[in-house]
């Protein structure tokens, strides 16, 4: 089921071309979708089937129609991996990977919907795009299993890990406000089937950018949700995105940045400065 947030933050489920309102059948709470997603979540085995024989009577919109919102918008913690493709740590020509370094965290205040600009804060710093495959908790996760973890993913987004290169420690680099674009929607995990194996491809302006298949992550999305949570408690609605492939470039004003990951799908962002600087 692929679940998007859309307009007035209202939930839909998408099928096809068409976006279905559940917002009712689940007692979605627009003012905090955060909330909302997290009770979605934890009753959803009870509520699928209830989605499922209400999809015919719900209002449904074209996509194209409607504006699609960031699918979780206030999680606690954005977990993240540094250096998890090995091309991508020869590009950066760095020595260690995921391995040593651990994780580092983005702010939650960091993230944006489809179609939502990236505002770069500085005109003479280069900003990357990086692309990655992200997965959203399920259910509260500790000292959890790599063999385990598969029962703690509520499904899969797409993820922009938007970067300033320099010096300064990952957390500031990747926490500018509007620096984690994510969406188009949350696909769930029985939709998606294996998550490290899927095709992600990322386009500036048409120009393809970033071409890779999640198999070569180092450590990949059971594996790395097993290094997080044997060091803190992941929470319902928590993101955690796993790194990011060979292909790092920059972006500049008045680009068009377009991610697509096999069986999740594809949004895009505009880029501009921020204003006043
Ligand atoms: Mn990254």
């Amino acid at each position: 089921m692929k679940i998007a947030v859309f307009n007035e933050n209202k939930v839909g489920v998408v099928e096809g071309n068409n976006i279905i309102d559940i917002s009712t059948v689940v007692d979605w709470n627009n003012e905090d979708s955060q909330a909302s997603l997290v009770k979605l979540m934890g009753n959803f085995d009870s509520l699928k089937p209830k989605i499922e024989t209400s999809l015919d009577s719900c209002p449904a919109y074209p996509v194209e129609e409607v504006a699609l919102r960031a699918p979780v918008q206030n999680p606690s913690k954005i977990v993240a991996a540094p250096i998890n493709y090995i091309l991508h740590k020869q590009e950066m020509n760095t020595a260690l990977t995921v391995d040593g370094l651990g994780f580092f965290l983005k702010s939650p205040s960091s993230i944006i919907g489809p179609n939502e600009t990236v505002l770069l804060p500085f005109r003479d710093r280069r900003v990357d795009h990086e692309a990655e495959i992200a997965f959203v908790i399920g259910k509260e996760a500790k000292d959890v299993k790599a063999e385990d973890a598969a029962d703690y993913i509520f499904g899969y987004i797409a993820l922009m890990d938007i970067t300033v290169r320099g010096k300064e420690d990952r957390p500031w680099r990747k926490s500018f406000d509007t620096f984690t674009p994510i969406g188009p929607w949350i696909v769930t995990s029985d939709e998606v089937e294996n998550p490290n194996s899927l095709q992600m491809n990322l386009w500036v302006n048409d120009e393809i950018r970033q071409s890779a298949n999640t198999s070569d992550l180092i450590y990949d999305c059971y594996k790395f949700l097993e290094a997080a949570s044997s060091v803190m408690t992941l929470l319902p609605g928590d993101i955690v995105t796993t790194g990011t492939p060979e292909g790092v470039a920059p972006i500049t004003k008045g680009d068009t940045v377009r991610l697509n990951i096999e069986r999740i799908g594809e949004f895009s962002v505009q880029v501009d400065y921020k204003p006043g600087i």
